[in-house]
């Protein structure tokens, strides 16, 4: 693969300022088959503009899959690592020579390409692709290669193809490209005062439910000696508008004016117009390499807010400090930035409002990746605030539009929106406050959730669908943490009673005994009118669950860790069910022990729990063994596919392997990145701070990878993670000083990361019992309520919502005295 080389096999805080973090990525990485469905292209930092290579006939759901050998063109949306069909692909360019009479056909798009002359790094992709000719009907190989290149700001794709000598340079923009749906396409094409040309119109679609409007505005950088446009019919004529599903343009250039052709398509979801100012705006007085440039300094800086110095003991070859920035790159591309650069965004309500200074993100995955938004709290607090602030805004502006959220037009291809209540929650219960709309958030939050009403509350679940239970649990947990936060006192007391109530009633005592006759209880489906139903605990999809099994939904309440510990019966039941979710206590070496998925979101805080069981050791253990090591994987993340030897969502046989790598085949079969959840997942693990109860404003300590990790925030502070003596045997914590001073627990809270310090870890080849006498981490079950329900039990953070600076005590305090100005 055309890896980028790397410069050095660390990075570390002291050499920062000489350090080029975007040559220790790879994008390459999850980019083949179904193992991540990540895209290699172009992308800025949250860019809504990502200039990714479609290949051709056989595709992933970026649009790119490293195993193809064709390449049809470049599309300029995407949801990154998202299943389904993928989402966005809109605004399809196709470079050649072929002659066309009528609407190209996409079977004539295709050109050979090789890894040998593909190359990729952040913010920047270029290939060399079999140069076209013959006519519509009749596609031959021509002789040499078109060099296509690809840079993206944030709101701007540029691509620039150097088409081979004597070659007819032409660019086909194929407006009905879309990975899911099309629903409409236009496009007007003008001749600029200089002679270029200039083509703008919007593209609508959809994806899982979701459709959106995007506009845009294209321009050349060479005068278009002949346009000709196609609409529904298929004709290909000299008109320069059209509007319909099936839409687009062949754009002739004269070889005279040289044999590069640019064109920068600039995306906005405001109109035609504000594209238009927003590319002048942001590229206006850029060259193609003066952008590409640009973009890596500033994908270089937003890296290297993380420094890791890792040694040659540590990490063997540089593998995990590549994986590391590679997915550390990963976490940067969703959601993206949807604000103009007047400061407008386009809300679900379809009107265009000011942000009043902060950046409006949208295309959400929440169902995937809440827990990431945790970890973008203690890396990058500025942008996880606005966030959360547009997080806010898009439900305020749902309540606004009196609509649903499965009816609304959104301004960028987006996917779902369960658990947003738990990213709100999330900065509530860090100390963020004064978020704007808040107040009008909530009801559509509330009704986005539901309350227990009737039968159901009687009943205190939701008959036969133990799934749909414990996620609503989740997030009634976390609308009390928001109703807290206005005040809904009654509502709070409400929502917190509501919340338990999968724990309450679906925990069946005994319905599953360890091998030493401890009676455990489990995650169990119950009929109506009160009776237990069977299932196999085991089986993936039971009881009408999504995507999983009872033993890893068994888990999903994760704010109420304690009581589900107690209702299971106690630290020694969970102990046992622990060991046996990681097959601790099978002989079996076969696969069939392994309850926990690495492929799926629903169990991935599963293998910190054994924090609160008394054996940090196993999380330490297990944790290494996910992310860096090799592990028995019995589960995929569907039951309807071939990807795997597989049926019924499990492989057959279950394979021993490594679940990451620094490969194209990045992940698993089926496990998609899923908007960068897997990735940020990855970047977690390797500091050793994981959000196990995203909504709270803790996190659980695992086993960090590297000698040290700093990270750096705005104000100057520095936040390290240090592990002495790490390697890939030797992960076991020994000991732990959190600022010099003896440390014993297995969490830390938000405060005490963003207000700097250092976590001094003491790593050796065997298990110690660091840890297993930690004070209990939060829970619902011993939440007093009286500070919000949030989690901290620290009381004092306050975080307001200026931008820009981060401000700690004078005293430099980490013990919850701490003010924050994000
Ligand atoms: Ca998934």
């Amino acid at each position: 693969m055309a890896a980028p080389a790397a410069a050095e096999s660390t990075a570390s805080a002291g050499t920062s300022g000489g350090t080029d973090y975007t040559k220790l990525v790879d994008p390459f990485v999850s980019t083949a088959g179904d193992d991540g469905n990540d895209l290699p292209g172009a992308q800025a930092p949250h860019g809504l503009a990502k200039v990714n290579p479609l290949t051709t006939p056989g595709r992933n759901h970026s649009g790119y899959d490293y195993d193809e050998d064709h390449i049809a063109g470049f599309t300029a949306t995407n949801l990154d690592g998202v299943g389904g069909s993928g989402g966005g692909g809109d605004l399809l360019v196709v470079p050649t020579s072929v002659r066309y009479d009528s609407r190209p056909a996409p079977g004539s798009y295709a050109h050979a390409y090789s890894h040998d002359d593909e190359s990729a790094t952040p913010g920047s992709y270029r290939v060399g692709l079999g140069a076209l000719a013959g006519t519509g009907s009749s596609v031959t190989r021509a002789a040499g290669t078109i060099d296509a290149e690809m840079t993206a700001t944030t709101r701007t794709a540029l691509e620039r193809y150097r088409f081979p000598e004597g070659a007819e340079p032409r660019l086909v923009l194929d407006l009905a490209n879309n990975f899911t749906s099309r629903t409409r396409s236009t496009l007007k094409a003008t001749t600029l005062p200089d002679g270029t040309t200039s083509i703008t119109g919007l593209v609508a679609g959809s994806f899982n439910g979701a459709s959106y409007q995007l506009y845009y505005a294209a321009t050349t950088n060479i005068p278009v000696t002949t346009l000709r446009s196609w609409g529904d019919d298929g004709r290909l004529s000299e008109a320069s508008a059209q509007d319909g599903t099936d839409t687009g343009a062949v754009l002739d250039f004269g070889t005279s004016a040289g044999r590069d052709v640019e064109l920068r398509i600039t995306l906005s979801p405001i109109s035609a117009e504000q594209a238009a100012t927003d590319q002048r705006n942001e590229v206006g007085g850029l060259t193609f390499d003066q952008a590409r440039e640009r973009t890596r300094a500033d994908w270089n800086s937003t890296l290297g807010a993380v420094a890791v110095h890792a040694s040659a003991k540590s990490d063997p070859g540089a593998t995990l400090t590549k994986e590391f920035y590679t997915h550390l790159y990963r976490m940067y591309a969703l959601p993206v930035n949807a604000t103009s650069t007047s400061g407008t965004y386009r809300g679900v309500d379809g009107a265009v409002h000011r942000t009043n200074g902060f950046t409006y993100y949208d295309g959400w995955s929440t169902w995937d990746d809440f827990r990431k938004y945790s970890v973008e709290a203690y890396i990058d607090p500025a942008s996880y605030r606005d966030m959360v602030q547009s997080a806010v805004t898009l439900f305020a502006d749902a309540h606004a539009s009196g609509k649903s959220l499965g009816s609304l037009t959104h301004s960028v291809p987006t996917v779902r929106w369960e658990r947003s209540a738990v990213v709100i929650a999330d900065a509530l219960s860090k100390g963020y406050k004064d978020f704007d709309r808040l107040d009008e958030a909530y009801p559509a939050l509330a009704s986005y959730t539901g309350y227990y009403t009737g039968a159901q509350l009687r009943q205190g679940y939701i008959a036969g669908d133990p799934g749909t239970t414990v996620q609503r649990g989740y997030d009634q947990w976390a609308l009390s943490v928001i109703a807290d936060a206005l005040g809904k006192d009654a509502d709070a007391r409400k929502l917190r009673t509501q919340s338990t109530m999968a724990i309450d009633h679906l925990v069946k005592s005994g319905a599953w005994t360890a091998p030493d006759g401890t009676e455990v209880g489990l995650l169990t489906p119950r009929a109506a009118g009160g009776d237990w139903q069977s299932a196999d605990h085991e089986k993936f999809e039971a009881a009408g669950l999504y995507q999983g099994t009872l033993w890893q939904y068994h888990w999903y309440d994760a704010y109420d860790m304690g009581g589900l510990i107690e209702a299971m019966g106690g630290a020694k039941a969970g102990r046992a069910a622990l060991r046996h979710m990681f097959g601790e206590d099978s002989a079996a070496d076969d696969g069939s022990a392994m309850l926990h998925s690495n492929a799926n979101e629903i169990d991935l805080q599963a293998p910190y729990l054994f924090n609160y069981v008394g054996e940090p050791s196993l999380t330490q253990k297990w944790v290494r063994a996910i992310y860096t090591g090799t592990t028995w994987n019995r589960y995929i993340a569907t039951g309807s596919t071939d990807e795997a030897p597989s049926s019924g969502g499990e492989f057959r046989p279950p394979v021993k392997t490594r679940v990451y790598r620094l490969s194209p085949h990045g992940f698993l079969p089926t496990m998609d990145n899923d908007a960068g959840t897997m990735s940020t997942m990855f970047v977690a693990a390797a500091l050793g701070l994981f959000p196990v109860t995203a909504g709270s404003g803790q996190f659980q300590l695992g086993s960090p990878f590297f000698d040290s990790t700093t990270i750096t925030y705005p104000n100057g502070a520095r936040f390290t993670v240090k592990a002495d003596g790490v390697s890939p045997s030797d992960y076991y914590v020994q000991s732990a000083t959190l600022d010099g001073k003896r440390f014993t627990n297995t969490w830390l809270d938000y405060a005490q990361i963003v207000a700097g310090g250092t976590l001094a870890l003491t790593m050796g080849a065997k298990p110690s019992a660091w840890g297993a006498h930690t004070e209990p981490a939060y829970s619902l079950n011993t939440d007093a309520g009286d500070t919000g329900g949030s989690g901290t039990g620290r009381g004092g953070t306050v975080v307001s919502a200026r931008p820009g600076t981060v401000k700690t005590a004078a005293d430099g305090a980490v013990d919850g005295r701490v003010r924050l100005a994000l």
